[in-house]
């Protein structure tokens, strides 16, 4: 194949395309692709130009809640060879300060809410994600995104060739369980991906293009994946929402014909937790990912809305959202799986104690191998090392096995086990089983320090509406059931469980507020 196919390419194959791209979902304001090619194209062409003069490999930072703006920045910037970095909009000016202090960004864009964030040390020229001016008098605003967009395009301007090698986004990890650490993408991971999800989602077959609801957020690796493959993959058109709100969804859902809905686990939870069946208009395929999805929100979630498939998918940050995924109906139905391997995967299940590679049905750490594993950690040869080694296997930090089918099931993370005297409980286990105690609308669990026995399993447990559980009961719901090792000896009610934006348990949070009181 080309080497210097690049994900622009693909978007200027669009360009002529009858389908709408995107539609503001409060708005509803719409954008051809026509359009799209244009912004993209002038947005560059005022990236690449004095004053901004922009090169090949410098770092821009976008800095935003989903918005239309979103894919034109960032595809803009890829398309002049540029790597562009995102940060998430409830990020503090402290940890935006570290995130930029890592990445050397020579640019910034931002909304008119998010720019009081940035650190104000002179440095840096920022363009405000607005269409009007109001907020630009800050002395560090260089254009309005709209001054860019009305830019004429030249493609005549001298630019920097792009090949598949060259780093396209460079992404900040969660942190969910350490430090963030920047992940460098390149195109060829990017249109591995894409390739890979429209094949897998059947994305292309159908009554017409797809209509995706992108919720998920853009700035995560997830939101990407969600908005590159409907874009640039299957043409589809995206609808996007600058951020989870369940009526704003069910509005969006039925107001643009969604069909097509990538989320996470918690917002199946709020879907099911409504008392009513909502109606759901179109949506015939829903993508859940970025965290484990229990069997009793699967079968729930079937039974009250059978029409609907629920399909599942396996990454990380490191391997540009993919590796496993289930890809129909049938597969889901396999509980508990996230899928079959994605193509041109190889994996491997290795004891994290002696290093040697286990058979089907054996748990250990998953190890895999694609186009789509990332490149490196940002200016982090030591993370890298420890992560990725020299044949490009990626070290997952997941317990998993695969089955004799080739069905890959992941256990829980190997930094989150919980060590009670010499045995390994894993927390995930705990929480699915919790589920299906009937009067448990949500649960977490998380390892207490102990002196006599290491740690031992703590619930949080969100008890549905009228129900009268009391802890003892919640013990002894879990004793029935587990080795005597993975008991839960601790139990504590709450409102909610604190989750992050891809949908995973902030476990850091509630370790905090059950040891502070020790
Ligand atoms: P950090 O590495 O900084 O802690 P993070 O790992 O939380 O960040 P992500 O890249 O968003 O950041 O998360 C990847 C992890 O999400 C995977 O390693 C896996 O544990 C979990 N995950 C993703 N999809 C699924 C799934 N379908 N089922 C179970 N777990 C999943």
């Amino acid at each position: 194949t080309d080497p210097y196919l690049d994900v622009t390419t693909f978007l200027s194959s669009r360009r002529h395309s009858g389908t709408t791209a995107l539609i503001d979902a409060s708005s509803g304001r719409r954008v051809s692709f026509p359009e799209l090619w244009h912004s993209v194209s002038a947005v560059a062409t005022a990236l690449l130009s004095p004053p901004l003069s922009v090169r090949k490999g410098q770092v821009v930072l976008l800095f935003s809640p989903n918005s239309l703006h979103f894919p034109v920045v960032s595809l803009a910037v890829m398309s002049i060879g540029a790597v562009i970095t995102t940060a998430n909009p409830l990020n503090m000016p402290r940890e935006i300060a570290k995130q930029m202090a890592d990445s050397s960004p020579v640019l910034m864009f931002a909304t008119r809410d998010l720019v009081g964030k940035l650190p104000n040390d002179g440095g840096f020229p920022i363009v405000l994600l607005e269409e009007s001016r109001i907020g630009a008098e800050d002395p560090r605003v260089v254009f309005t995104i709209q001054e860019m967009i009305v830019t004429k395009p030249n493609p005549y301007l001298q630019r920097e060739k792009v090949s598949q090698d060259d780093t396209a986004t460079l992404l900040y990890s969660s942190g969910t369980t350490g430090n963030s650490k920047g992940v460098v993408v390149t195109h060829r991971n990017l249109i591995s991906m894409i390739e890979i999800i429209i094949n897998r989602f059947k994305l292309e077959e159908g009554q017409g293009p797809q209509v995706f609801l992108c919720t998920v957020p853009m700035f995560h690796v997830y939101g990407l994946a969600a908005f590159a493959s409907g874009l640039l993959g299957s043409g589809s058109t995206i609808v996007v929402l600058s951020k989870f709100e369940l009526a704003e969804m069910l509005r969006a859902i039925a107001s643009y014909g969604v069909t097509y809905l990538p989320l996470v686990p918690p917002i199946l939870v709020a879907m099911l937790a409504h008392p009513s069946k909502l109606p759901l208009g179109r949506l015939h395929k829903i993508l859940s990912g970025g965290a484990p999805l229990s069997r009793e929100l699967i079968e729930g979630f079937k039974e009250k809305y059978p029409g609907i498939e629920i399909l599942q998918g396996y990454g990380l940050t490191e391997s540009t959202a993919i590796g496993a995924s289930t890809d129909s109906a049938e597969e889901s139905r396999r509980y508990g799986t996230a899928g079959m391997l994605s193509p041109n995967t190889e994996a491997r299940i290795v004891d994290p104690e002696t290093g040697k590679s286990l058979p089907p049905n054996q748990t250990g750490e998953l190890w895999i191998r694609g186009p789509y594993v990332m490149k490196e950690y940002f200016k982090n040869v030591e993370a890298t090392k420890s992560t990725l080694d020299s044949e490009g296997w990626l070290r997952t930090g997941d317990l998993c096995y695969i089955d004799e089918d080739g069905y890959l099931f992941v256990v829980d993370r190997l930094k989150e086990l919980i060590k009670y005297k010499g045995y390994q409980v894993p927390p995930a286990e705990l929480e699915a089983l919790l589920l299906t105690h009937p009067g448990i609308a949500d649960a977490a669990v998380i390892p207490f320090p102990d002196k006599e026995v290491g740690q031992f399993p703590m619930a949080y447990v969100v008890r549905k509406p009228g129900t009268q559980l009391t802890e003892t009961e919640v013990m002894t719901f879990v004793g029935k059931q587990v080795a005597p090792y993975k008991k839960v000896r601790r139990v504590a009610f709450v409102s909610a469980v604190p989750k992050n934006a891809s949908g995973k348990i902030l476990r850091k949070d509630l370790i905090k507020l059950a040891t502070s009181k020790l």
